[in-house]
């Protein structure tokens, strides 16, 4: 079934120059790019989009490195785009890896270009979960006239 997913290059993706070989891995899973912008994501955005992690001891952590001051990163540019086919979100998740990139596939996108730093896992890439989710962070961080 065709669906959309929302994907982020988070800042550690950014930083070391990833984002092409990443969309690249995307790209070929015969997905399509409907969407995509540069947003700067403030404290209010990350902890909307992570609404669901609330409570969790260590989201203070991962707002911190999503906006990049974890690693020193000052302009808080996330890249995000939409992607659109065939089951689009679980091809995502699957090329994306595991969470924590120590346990992804060593040739998966987070086994690869992931790593486990100062409590956080900078796994490079966020995509949605389920269906749900996709229409709730696609609605958050796109507005409709931003899809083509
Ligand atoms: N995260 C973390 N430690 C954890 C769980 C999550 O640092 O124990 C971070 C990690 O960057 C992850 C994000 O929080 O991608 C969101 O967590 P979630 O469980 O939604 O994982 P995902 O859907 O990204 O695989
Ligand atoms: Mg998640």
């Amino acid at each position: 079934m065709k669906e959309r997913t929302l994907v982020l290059m988070k800042p550690d993706a950014i930083s070391k120059k990833l984002t092409g070989i990443i969309i690249d891995r995307l790209e070929h899973l015969g997905l399509d790019i409907k969407g995509a912008k540069v947003r700067v994501m403030t404290e209010e955005l990350a902890r909307e989009h992570y609404s669901n992690l609330a409570g969790q001891p260590f989201l203070p952590g991962v707002i911190s490195f999503m906006r990049g001051d974890f690693n020193g990163i000052s302009d808080h540019r996330i890249y995000a785009f939409v992607f659109e086919g065939e089951d689009a979100i679980a091809k995502v998740r699957g090329a994306l890896g595991a969470t924590d990139p120590a346990k992804a596939e060593p040739w998966s996108i987070r086994g690869a270009f992931g790593c486990f730093k100062d409590g956080v896992m900078q796994n490079c890439v966020h995509a949605s979960g389920s269906k749900e989710d996709a229409q709730r962070e696609i609605n958050l961080w796109f507005k409709p006239e931003e899809i083509v």
